[in-house]
């Protein structure tokens, strides 16, 4: 601790990192958002919604979750038992992070109050060796949920056949990264002690010899090297470095889930757990630029590679599957299936913005770019106080992929997204320059004043821009004394034709138009090299770079082994994904056809979601008709940036479009049951509610080549399905096609059906005037004395020892 005050007394609060103290880092220097000041533009509104909605609103919800009174009751300060998941301490620890962010460009005394009551709450809630974990101090003997009776031993250990994940360390690398952020942005130590005081105890109790298990959820590993940042002490270098080494070593859990199958250096793939496993490969990359590495180094190239090539959603989203949260394998990129978790897509900006720091290769922050301004910007509404956590690249307005929701929700339990993103969008000022030697590289184009420490001195720029609506980029010098140094522009993949940098997902047609540099009014020849053009010179204030990227509107397609996308287009311009919204297209979307050689515009629209820019199109859409059969007609189609989708209620949604009519879904005639919103007891996973009343004819009972609802795995019990209508219709008859597999799978039709109804206020039994009663490969037809009714309920019996389900449900007057 003694050298540790030496190096306190010359950390500027601006310096951001180990960099001005000359301690070993990543040989690019990141310039620290601190030194860049947002001004308007598309990200001083994102910043300001943060800052003043954000931030405000993730405190108000961890007080009112028993989230904050968990570390007074661990404090004694009020009685009362744990409330929540042991996890949720992290939550607060990430709002901290995200508020003292704010503090730095933004002081504010109430906001600062507020953070010190909170630390002191949670410095009383730390035990005196410097453990804190409110879910055991709170209950030291029996702990709740994925706590276990002992310290430690739990987080990724496997204590009697019960898997570990307590996330104790988890809880304590966001800790680290809060007092970090606390500490640079106030000078204060208050938080900064606790996360010394626990870190010092982690550090006494793992070792060669002592505890060797990884931890369940890496985050602790990348928090220590900026713990190391801060206090200039390698001892928690060194931590990271160990708890790395732990992993794949068969202690702890030996999974892929836990990215713990093999020792991280023998790694390739990215697997597992998105969130978990890219939070491990950042760590890595700390570990393989500030150390040197070369096992590291070639796993962290290979891990990337892996990703970029075959794991990647065109949002930059990662994690293809909901089960385990998890990677999927090469090419598996599922649209409405996806899970792209917001958080996983924050852990793919960081791990990229390392890697460019590591390189600087451009590549990388193409990558951070397609994930920032699609897959992570997606994950809060414009108002700042609605989530995504899952973040697919297509929707039907009904499916409830969103833990549970069809749209943003206000909070859920487990909340590491919203938190996520309090504390990452003011960060992103800190992509945005960075240096090397006499280089400065702007890695991202946003209207700012920066301030870029250069050798001894610094340089003033400022930057004014439209982006991500116009490529036009004009830098200006402010610096007062002229000197010598090379501007390095990043030249983004898709200004010349590159749409990632693998062969992943690729433009459909070249563009031709390059983007055009000139310095004071001069054209410059440039050439592209490791992402960047280069301009070196004596730079004089007022100098003045014009930098214009071309933004034509692309087509891209995907590598032809992404199975989800054959025969399927999506659209891009500049850095942004499009989609196609129901709320633009009467309320459907998978009817759509977008030939290639469909015209397509631009159009700004200052008053629509905020300001964006749409594209427009005459494209096609493919219609039921009478006969089953399915007709082609001229629509009209607008698409607006992924990132702003599902601003107008739960909706229907795609990114990637057919190229062709055969891989559209007709739209259903306007019948009664097609204006109906479905709902079952029951619906098997993969099965679809949709199947009721898409209008598909069954060729016979056993059709498995289309959309099915079933029951499954229900088997011999009672079983509904209902329409609900938007108002009250008359309906005289119904229509039931059953599904019926047998020789193949135990779905049979029925014992017995029946169906009820509801007028408004009450349910009523329906009394048929005919039925053909109850049969397979063809429809079942009811009549009845017609009703007037706002419910319409089929009620079924299933067989003893089978399951069923329905493939057309019609209604008629
Ligand atoms: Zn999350």
């Amino acid at each position: 601790m003694k050298g540790l005050l030496t190096v306190f007394a010359g950390a500027a609060i601006t310096a951001g990192s180990a960099w001005a103290e000359g301690l070993q880092d990543y040989p690019i220097c990141p310039t620290p958002f601190t030194a860049v000041r947002v001004e308007d533009g598309f990200w001083g509104a994102r910043l300001e919604t943060n800052r003043t909605v954000t931030i405000g609103y993730a405190f108000k919800k961890c007080e009112e979750t028993g989230r904050i009174d968990n570390f007074a009751k661990a404090a004694r300060l009020i009685p009362g038992s744990f409330r929540g998941t042991p996890f949720d301490d992290s939550d607060v620890y990430k709002v901290i992070e995200g508020a003292s962010y704010s503090l730095a460009t933004h002081p504010d005394p109430q906001l600062d109050a507020y953070l010190d009551g909170l630390i002191a709450k949670i410095a009383a809630a730390q035990e005196p060796d410097g453990y804190l974990y409110t879910a055991r101090t709170i209950h030291p003997d029996n702990p709740p949920g994925i706590a276990s009776p002992k310290r430690w031993l739990n987080d990724c250990g496997d204590l009697q056949g019960k898997y570990g994940d307590s996330h104790e360390l988890y809880n304590a690398g966001h800790l680290y990264e809060a007092a970090v952020a606390h500490y640079r942005a106030t000078g204060k130590r208050t938080l900064l002690d606790v996360a010394i005081r626990n870190a010092d105890l982690v550090a006494s109790v793992w070792g060669p010899g002592k505890l060797e298990i990884p931890s369940g959820h890496p985050e602790i590993e990348l928090s220590l090297v900026k713990l190391y940042r801060v206090t200039g002490n390698r001892t928690y270098l060194n931590l990271a470095h160990f708890l790395l080494e732990c992993r794949g070593r068969g202690k702890g859990i030996s999974q892929a889930q836990y990215a713990n199958h093999k020792p991280v250096a023998a790694q390739t793939e990215l697997v597992g757990h998105a969130v978990r496993s890219v939070y491990m490969v950042c760590a890595m990359t700390d570990i393989a630029a500030i150390l040197g590495d070369a096992p590291y180094r070639q796993a962290v190239d290979a891990m990337w590679f892996d990703m970029a090539s075959h794991k990647l959603a065109l949002t930059g989203g990662l994690g293809a599957r909901h089960g385990g949260e998890a990677m999927g394998d090469a090419y598996e990129l599922p649209n409405a299936e996806a899970y792209n978790e917001t958080c996983a897509g924050i852990a793919n900006a960081l791990w990229n913005h390392r890697m460019f720091l590591l390189t600087g290769d451009g590549k990388y922050l193409d990558v951070l770019e397609r994930v920032v301004y699609n897959g992570v910007l997606s994950g809060v509404s414009l108002s700042g106080d609605r989530f995504f956590y899952v973040n697919p690249l297509a929707a039907d307005g009904n499916n409830t992929f969103n833990q549970g929701h069809s749209d943003r929700f206000p909070w859920t339990g487990c909340a590491c997204c919203p938190v996520n993103i309090a504390r990452f969008i003011p960060s992103v000022p800190g992509f945005a320059y960075a240096t090397r030697g006499r280089c400065i590289y702007v890695g991202l184009y946003l209207s700012c004043v920066a301030e870029i420490p250069l050798g001894n001195g610094k340089v003033t720029l400022r930057q004014t821009t439209d982006y991500p609506w116009s490529g036009h980029v004009r830098l200006e010098v402010l610096s007062e004394a002229s000197s010598e140094w090379e501007l390095k522009l990043r030249v983004p993949g898709w200004s010349v034709g590159d749409a990632v940098p693998s062969d992943l997902y690729r433009y459909l047609t070249p563009s031709g138009a390059v983007p055009q540099l000139t310095v004071n009014g001069d054209p410059v020849r440039w050439e592209k090299a490791s992402g960047f053009a280069g301009v070196r010179r004596t730079w004089k204030r007022g100098d003045v770079v014009e930098w214009e990227l071309p933004m034509p509107i692309r087509r891209v397609v995907a590598n032809e082994k992404v199975a989800a996308d054959a025969g399927l287009v999506a659209l891009e311009r500049g850095p942004l994904v499009y989609c196609v919204e129901g709320s633009d297209e009467d309320g459907h979307v998978s009817h759509l056809v977008l030939d290639d050689d469909v015209a397509l515009t631009s159009e700004w629209r200052p008053s629509l979601l905020g300001g964006v820019t749409v594209l427009r199109g005459r494209a096609a859409g493919t219609y039921r008709l009478e006969d089953g059969s399915a007709e082609r007609r001229t629509t009209e189609l607008t698409a607006v940036p992924y990132q702003v989708w599902c601003h107008r209620g739960a909706n229907a949604m795609a990114v990637w479009l057919p190229r062709t009519a055969d891989k559209s879904v007709p739209l259903p005639r306007p019948t009664l049951a097609g204006t109906a919103k479905a709902l079952a007891s029951h619906t098997a996973p993969g099965d679809t509610l949709g199947a009721l009343n898409d209008q598909i004819v069954p060729a016979r009972s056993g059709d498995t080549s289309i959309p099915r609802f079933t029951w499954w795995d229900h088997k011999g019990s009672a079983e509904w399905v209902q329409y609900d209508f938007p108002q009250p219709v008359r309906v005289g008859s119904a229509d039931v096609y059953w599904f019926d597999d047998e020789g193949r799978g135990l779905c049979r039709v029925p014992q017995s059906c029946k169906l009820t109804w509801y007028d408004g206020s009450q349910w009523h039994q329906m009394d048929k005037a005919s039925e053909t009663g109850i049969g397979k490969d063809r429809f079942d037809h009811l009549t009845f004395a017609p009703v007037t009714l706002s419910s319409l309920r089929l009620e079924v019996q299933l067989k003893p020892g089978f399951s069923g389900g329905i493939l057309e449900w019609r209604v008629s007057p």
